[in-house]
């Protein structure tokens, strides 16, 4: 029945294949053993902009844009969630790097932040604020969404330590130090290099971050800004939403000899599914448009747990941040195919759970315990 089922799958799948593709893979179908391999786990996703398409698109009004109702415009809502199987979730308090010109960065920042309150507020069923590695597990067990927040981008802090101990204090749990711009004290992976990565206060931000808990985030940085902070770190690193070079030659992904320093880091590197950062260089440069499908991003998962090591991979979306997904990974409802497709591939329960967040809630303890030290 299986044989015969998934033989109807793959035959309906092929089609005339588009310039961009070399070869079609087969849509991916949930099966019983997969949809209780995702639900046994904890998804704990390490990036999602729904607070910032909030702010774009819905006046930054939940009255506006109720999520507790379908919102096919966007790439979250709470039926979606739910069918996803997501049980915790960092959610992105990104502001623009313009907010270096228009001064008004930190500001932006705790706006968001007052979003992310509102939504758990008003939806407290669905939601709970969690700020420690043991709060999530005991939220997840209780049925909840364990929310957890990210600020992205260094500019945040405009430059004070003082701001950072705020953001954290207000419940950030993690920082990426840079966004797309290059700021005073760190590269960029999308800008010039104006330091040659870190300078001596950008090293005395991660020291900072270390002594309160907050996991230093190097999504979006340069490659020597990343070997820098795994050096001046005490504490386990998050990539929150990269996927690996190797595979798609795009400043924004993680090479293979960063990834080759996990190990003795203990850090995480949790794949982003943007089309762009996904679908290997050569599709790409016949297609710019191309979308990929779900078998490109479990190919990125593949390298790092190859690379890295199983114990240093994860998932980190970012829905709502990007304007382009692969195939069978449109929406926050998806989440399961990857556990399917990990299963087809051979991985173990133990291991997809490990994917899906035990590893990145191995990676928050460690922040908490390198900040007791
Ligand atoms: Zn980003």
């Amino acid at each position: 029945m299986f044989r015969i089922l998934l033989f109807v799958a793959v035959a309906v799948s092929f089609r005339t294949p588009s310039p961009a593709e070399d070869k079609a893979r087969p849509t991916v179908v949930l099966t019983d053993e997969g949809r209780a391999v995702h639900f046994s786990g904890m998804l704990f996703d390490g990036h999602n902009d729904l607070p910032w398409e909030l702010r774009k698109s819905g006046n930054s009004s939940f009255d506006q844009v109720d999520i507790a109702k379908n919102q096919p415009q966007q790439h979250t809502d709470i039926p979606r969630l739910r069918a996803g199987g997501v049980k915790a979730q960092f959610w992105s308090v990104y502001v623009s790097a313009d907010t270096m010109v228009t001064g008004d960065a930190l500001l932006q920042t705790l706006q968001q932040i007052d979003i992310v309150d509102q939504m758990i507020k008003r939806y407290p069923q669905t939601f709970e604020f969690a700020s420690t590695a043991d709060e999530i597990e005991r939220i997840v067990r209780s049925g909840k969404i364990a929310s957890m927040m990210g600020v992205e981008g260094g500019h945040s802090i405009e430059g004070s330590l003082g701001n950072l101990q705020r953001l954290y204090d207000r419940g950030c749990r993690y920082m990426t130090l840079t966004h797309s711009k290059t700021l005073s004290w760190a590269d960029s992976a999308t800008d010039d290099a104006k330091h040659g990565g870190l300078t001596d206060f950008g090293k005395e931000v991660i020291r900072e971050m270390n002594r309160l808990g907050m996991l230093v985030d190097l999504s979006h940085v340069s490659p020597a800004v990343m070997h820098q902070a795994i050096e001046v770190s005490s504490a386990p690193i998050i990539f929150s939403h990269s996927s690996a070079l190797a595979i798609n030659d795009h400043p924004r992904n993680v090479p293979d000899d960063v990834l080759q320093r996990m190990p003795q880091n203990g850090g995480v590197v949790m794949v982003n599914f943007f089309s762009k950062f996904v679908i290997p260089t050569a599709l790409r440069e016949e297609n710019e448009n191309a979308r990929g499908t779900i078998h490109d991003v479990v190919d990125h998962i593949h390298h790092i747990a190859t690379v890295a090591g199983i114990d240093h991979v994860g998932i980190g979306s970012d829905f709502d941040g990007v304007p382009r997904l692969p195939e069978q990974l449109e929406d926050v409802s998806t989440y399961p195919l990857i556990t399917q497709e990990l299963l087809n591939r051979g991985y173990s329960k133990t291991d997809i759970h490990k994917i899906l967040g035990g590893n990145v809630l191995r990676a928050l303890r460690g922040a908490e315990q390198a900040a007791k030290r």
